[in-house]
């Protein structure tokens, strides 16, 4: 029997794209199965007809899942395997544990997800960790590859039977998105002080909302780290934290709930806001009606950005008003992870904890771009774009690891005609952060099968 073999190359594992080429396919009438491997993906078609594989690769290219990429599609003629009679199209479970080696930057909330969030009949209703094939935690939440739920911070949580049934049913959102989980069997939040929890759910969510609009500074537990969040319309609070981290003038980055907080927003800024990197994009001063005058002294420009993460999303809709949202970390110290050295080290900050049970396995601080006159600059990159590749123009004919600097750190693998960052590191004079950098390059190492 005749076949054809498409081999896909690009950002096409652990992004949903397998459900989507077997929806095509089923479609199309077309049969076959798909898989991944070491390569990518790869589509075995029987007996195409022409003008079905036609459609199909039109789709294929042209509606393609938001987080995935593709940047080489080759086809060949095959001789299909007699022994595998075929009908229909399925998903074939991959050889060698190759399954989503792939690790893609943490994406922020989709829009089917937010809508979840806030419907109430929904069963993620109000559920700080819902995440689909589309959206989610990704990098921050890994330990080994592959990329698999038993290699994430997600392994000590077991799926309850509907979120299996999701994982497992292709035609679902939620198939093979490793961080699924719901309130019966995922993580949850709590509120407490130095000394103890104060509330759970939705009510430590309330809460929280409340202290922060009374004035109160609350460390929030992200995806990538901790942040200190205060009330951005409250010049003493903001002026309270500045003392407690000894940072007179340092410009603060501000969440808002949305983008009718904002004004005046060129398409660029509205489109880098709402990318699935969601970083913080400086814009001037007066696209931020309403904020305190001392978020940014003598500066033109703020640091802007939406929130990332459904707790986000539920934290900024409850105080309807904009955040101060800044890295937690106690002076020349790297970003607290754990929820046991938040307390510990952000003492003197932080009048209350918003936590979680989720762990932190990845350092990731939040992405700083500005849209500059002649293109996107990028003055810090880390969550929402790393570990993704960057291609180059030029070939590298050896594997080169660069070390980069001791203050502001990152490194970079070169291999072929791409550079792998690391994510902003920060000032290797300090202990910790030398072993983040040491922990981090094994890690990459690993993930690229990298040897320098
Ligand atoms: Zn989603």
């Amino acid at each position: 029997m005749q076949g054809i073999e498409l081999r896909i190359k690009g950002k096409v594992q652990g992004v949903g794209f397998r459900p989507f080429v077997w929806l095509l396919a089923n479609q199309y009438g077309l049969n076959g199965d798909v898989n991944n491997d070491g390569q990518g993906v790869l589509i075995r078609f029987v007996s195409p007809p022409a003008d079905a594989l036609e459609q199909f690769l039109s789709d294929l290219q042209n509606k393609l899942p938001p987080l995935a990429q593709i940047t080489d599609i080759t086809q060949r003629a095959i001789d299909w395997p007699e022994a595998t009679a075929i009908t229909g199209f399925t998903i074939r479970e991959s050889e060698n544990n190759q399954m989503d080696t792939q690790i893609i930057p943490d994406a922020a909330t989709c829009p089917h997800c937010l809508a979840d969030l806030f419907d109430p009949n929904n069963r993620r209703y109000h559920y700080p960790f819902t995440n689909c094939t589309h959206c989610g935690p990704r990098f921050t939440i890994i330990k080994a590859i592959p990329y698999d739920r038993k290699n994430t911070a997600m392994s000590v949580f077991p799926l309850c039977p509907q979120c299996e049934r999701e994982y497992k049913d292709p035609a679902d959102r939620r198939f093979h998105a490793q961080p699924n989980a719901c309130s019966v069997c995922g993580p949850h939040i709590w509120l407490q002080d130095r000394e103890q929890t104060l509330a759970t759910h939705e009510t430590a969510l309330k809460q929280t909302a409340l202290l922060l609009q009374q004035g109160h500074i609350v460390a929030v537990k992200g995806l990538g780290g901790f942040h200190l969040a205060c009330d951005a319309n409250n010049r003493k609070t903001v002026d309270l934290l500045r003392q407690r981290k000894h940072r007179p003038t340092k410009p603060l980055a501000i969440m808002v709930p949305d983008l009718q907080f904002l004004q005046d927003l060129a398409p660029q800024e509205t489109e880098l806001l709402t990318s699935s990197a969601a970083p913080i994009v400086l814009l001037a001063k007066h696209k931020v009606p309403n904020i305190a005058d001392n978020i940014a002294p003598h500066l033109q420009e703020i640091g802007v950005m939406l929130p990332s993460n459904p707790l986000q999303h539920l934290l900024l809709r409850t105080v309807n008003r904009p955040l101060v949202m800044t890295s937690a970390n106690a002076s020349g110290q790297p970003p607290v992870l754990k929820n046991e050295y938040a307390v510990e080290q952000l003492n003197d900050l932080a009048d209350f904890y918003l936590c979680h049970n989720r762990d932190i396995l990845q350092r990731a601080d939040d992405s700083l771009v500005r849209v500059a006159f002649d293109g996107l600059e990028t003055l810090r990159r880390a969550r929402g774009y790393v570990p993704d590749e960057i291609p180059l123009e030029t070939q590298s004919t050896k594997n080169v690891l660069a070390l980069g600097s001791d203050l502001k750190n990152t490194f970079c693998l070169l291999r072929h005609n791409k550079a792998v960052l690391s994510q902003h590191i920060g000032d290797t004079a300090n202990e910790q952060v030398r072993s983040q950098l040491s922990e981090n390059l094994e890690l990459f190492q690993n993930i690229y099968q990298f040897k320098p």
